[in-house]
């Protein structure tokens, strides 16, 4: 059937049964029933009796095909797995990594069930309105070296969503992505590693795009792309632009090996903790000025308390606006 999408995809015009069955050397009948089959997956196809099929585009189709036509990338998102409900893409890019998926394999999936963010909280995935995904990444780095790829996750998807949408997201250090104050975005890495070698890492990004409410309990931190601006988003096309992004930080992160410096004044320039009066929930809790940013990316704040400057390491804490 998709032999058949794929037919129509190159045609504007109309294309009869008996041509498109030629073509692929089965019968109207079969063409028919391949027809049937897309309309089923959500593919608008006008039928006209002496004309033919005719493939109507919108870009608001997203499964793996729609995401693979024309992106960019070289390695990110090749190969594409897609899941219409699912728990966790994290979880099914693991099992994915065990078997031996190569760099770059994406999971996406229409909705998820048990969606997780940091420390097991819930994150809120429903169908049709945002990109939920994971993408697998084999980098040779020690393990301590991997948070990086949080930051770098996130300038990713903030300057793609930057492009692709004219609003101006902020990062709040070291993985959230907001705009006006709420939260649009959550990015959860995971890794599986030795002591001094990583095996893979497992970058999970979360992005609200048209949602229009979210349920009690998350509506008063999260927001997205449609209820900030008022307009729909074509989630293909922003999962595009956020892969394409993040393969180029990613391949200039691992060609230069200069860690995390190199993207430094970029991040920093887009990050909204900088500057602020923050609250650090880790192994203690304090208030604390955020001052700056590390070339290792972590983040330097000088506590309320004592006065004294701390480095806090991304993975151990969570940061709140202070009050
Ligand atoms: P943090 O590290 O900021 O505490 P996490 O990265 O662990 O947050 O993400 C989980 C939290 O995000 C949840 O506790 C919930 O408050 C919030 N949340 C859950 N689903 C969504 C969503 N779709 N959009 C924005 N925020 C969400």
């Amino acid at each position: 059937m998709y032999r058949i999408l794929e037919i129509l995809r190159r045609e504007s015009g109309f294309l009869s049964g008996e041509g498109i069955g030629k073509q692929l050397d089965i019968s109207r009948a079969a063409v028919w029933k391949g027809i049937k089959k897309l309309r089923q997956e959500g593919y608008e196809i006008e039928a006209v009796t002496n004309k033919g099929y005719r493939l109507v585009l919108h870009d608001t189709m997203y499964n793996d095909k729609e995401i693979a036509q024309g992106l960019e990338t070289k390695k990110f998102g090749h190969p594409i797995f897609f899941y219409k409900i699912t728990d966790t893409t994290n979880g099914c890019l693991r099992a994915a990594a065990v078997e031996g998926a190569p760099e770059g394999t994406i999971a996406v999936a229409e909705q998820m069930t048990a969606g997780r963010g940091r420390r097991g909280r819930h994150w809120e995935a429903p169908a049709g309105s945002g990109i939920w995904m994971s993408i697998l990444l084999r980098p040779t780095i020690f393990p301590s070296e991997a948070s990086v790829l949080t930051l770098l996750a996130g300038l990713a998807v903030c300057q793609a969503l930057e492009e692709e949408t004219g609003l101006s997201p902020q990062i709040k250090w070291p993985n959230d992505i907001l705009l006006n104050g709420k939260k649009l975005v959550g990015i959860l890495t995971e890794m599986d590693c030795e002591m001094q070698e990583t095996h893979f890492v497992i970058v999970g990004i979360g992005i609200n795009v048209n949602t229009a409410e979210f349920p009690e309990g998350v509506n008063d931190v999260a927001t997205s792309l449609y209820l900030e601006s008022g307009r729909t988003f074509s989630r293909k096309n922003i999962l595009q632009r956020v892969l394409l992004n993040f393969e180029n930080l990613y391949e200039a992160f691992i060609s230069s090996h200069s860690g995390f410096a190199p993207f430094l004044s970029r991040y920093k320039e887009k990050c909204s903790t900088l500057n602020q009066e923050v609250r650090v929930i880790g192994k203690e809790t304090f208030f604390a000025q955020a001052v700056d940013i590390t070339p290792e990316g972590e983040l330097v704040v000088i506590r309320k308390d004592n006065g004294k400057q701390e480095i806090v390491f991304s993975g151990e804490v969570s940061i709140r606006g202070g009050k």
